[in-house]
């Protein structure tokens, strides 16, 4: 398919499983969602146009959450998806860089002329996208059982940074349970990492391995922390404005302090930080997102959907990274007072803006 051009850039291709978007299927160019009979996938929900960069200053540049495209069957699945991404090869922009995505095109076709060039590509009509409901987009983090009677353990890893510290052997910890047991790893979209393949009588094993390296179960870990990524940025990536990685530590252990005294720990927003607008760690639909800006300072936003359903608002631009928490904390004060009964942050705060 690639022909002698590949594709104008990068093309991101996410599954979830029906009412689990742990993957975040809406921030991809095409998201695609199995819909089941008998226990088979019998046909497949696609969305399109998914993405999150945008560059400060550009108001041509947006993230977008990609639209509910078609259902397909299975055996049209992979013709369909063929005809999508033969569309972006063909006619996406390959000039400017920074409009090189998918998401640009259904943009500004719109998606009823995308859809009619994937069909005059098929040679058929497509039905429309099946309503898809989300319960939840949490990590499977702790013991969960596997089909196959075998067990997975989910570990939640904060930034995605797996070293040994003087208090954390993690490293070594996963080394050591990975060789001595033969597990398998899966990473997650969210940073966590999946030990898969566990035998049952081996559970406590696993637990015993990681617990002699210091490395805390899920539960240990604060909602906020366990809720929370950020992309590399500095010193890592050479797109960088600020840090990431490095500051996000700081900032979200203060930022726990802060839910802990308002009494709102365990119901923690999901948080993630970019060192750039690129988006890397899709900040724009978490409900709250720290965007760089410049060396030691962010532009808050809030109000994205814990489903990853919702893009997030600018609440604040260009904060300190010592300010972060205290610019949060009347809204976040707000959301304890006024929510509805279980109501989540993001949904509190796009429910109280309208
Ligand atoms: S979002 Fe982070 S990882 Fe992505 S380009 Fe920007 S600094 Fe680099």
């Amino acid at each position: 398919m690639y022909g002698p051009t590949y594709l104008p850039r990068k093309f991101k291709i996410a599954f979830a499983f029906p009412g689990d978007n742990c993957t975040d299927i809406y921030g991809n160019d095409i998201g695609i969602v199995p819909l089941f009979r008998d226990s088979r996938p019998d046909r497949f929900v696609l969305m399109v146009g998914g993405g999150m960069g945008k560059s400060h200053g550009k108001p041509d540049t947006f993230p977008r959450l990609a639209d509910p495209f078609a259902t397909v069957s299975a055996d049209d699945l992979l013709a369909v998806v063929e005809a999508i991404v033969g569309i972006q090869r063909d006619f996406g922009e390959r000039h400017d860089r920074k409009h090189a995505r998918l998401k640009y095109l259904v943009e500004y076709w719109g998606l009823g002329d995308f859809r009619r060039a994937v069909e005059r590509r098929l040679g058929h009509r497509l039905a429309s996208a099946e309503p898809v409901d989300w319960e939840t987009s949490e990590d499977h983090l702790g013991w969960h059982a596997q089909p196959d009677g075998r067990w997975f353990y989910g570990l939640p890893i904060e930034n995605g940074r797996i070293s040994d510290t003087p208090r954390v052997a993690l490293r070594s910890g996963i080394r050591a349970v990975v060789e001595r047991l033969g597990v398998g790893v899966h990473l997650t979209p969210s940073q966590s990492l999946l030990l898969v393949d566990v035998p049952v009588d081996r559970r406590r094993e696993v637990e015993t391995v990681l617990g002699g390296h210091g490395i805390p179960t899920p539960e240990a870990v604060p909602v906020v922390i366990r809720r929370s990524m950020a992309c590399v940025a500095l010193p890592t990536c050479g797109l960088a404005l600020t840090d990431a990685e490095r500051a996000l530590p700081r900032v979200i252990r203060r930022l726990h302090r802060a839910l802990d005294q308002l009494g709102v720990a365990d119901d923690a927003p999901t948080v993630r930080m970019s060192g750039c607008p690129n988006g890397c760690s899709r900040p724009y639909n978490a409900e709250i997102g720290l965007v760089g800006r410049r060396a030691g300072r962010y532009d808050v936003h809030v109000g994205g959907s814990h489903l990853g359903t919702r893009l997030n608002s600018v609440l604040a631009e260009n904060v300190p990274e010592e300010e972060l928490v205290e610019v949060l904390v009347p809204a976040l004060t707000r959301w304890r007072d006024h929510r509805l009964p279980g109501e989540r942050f993001g949904d509190f705060w796009s429910r109280d803006r309208r």
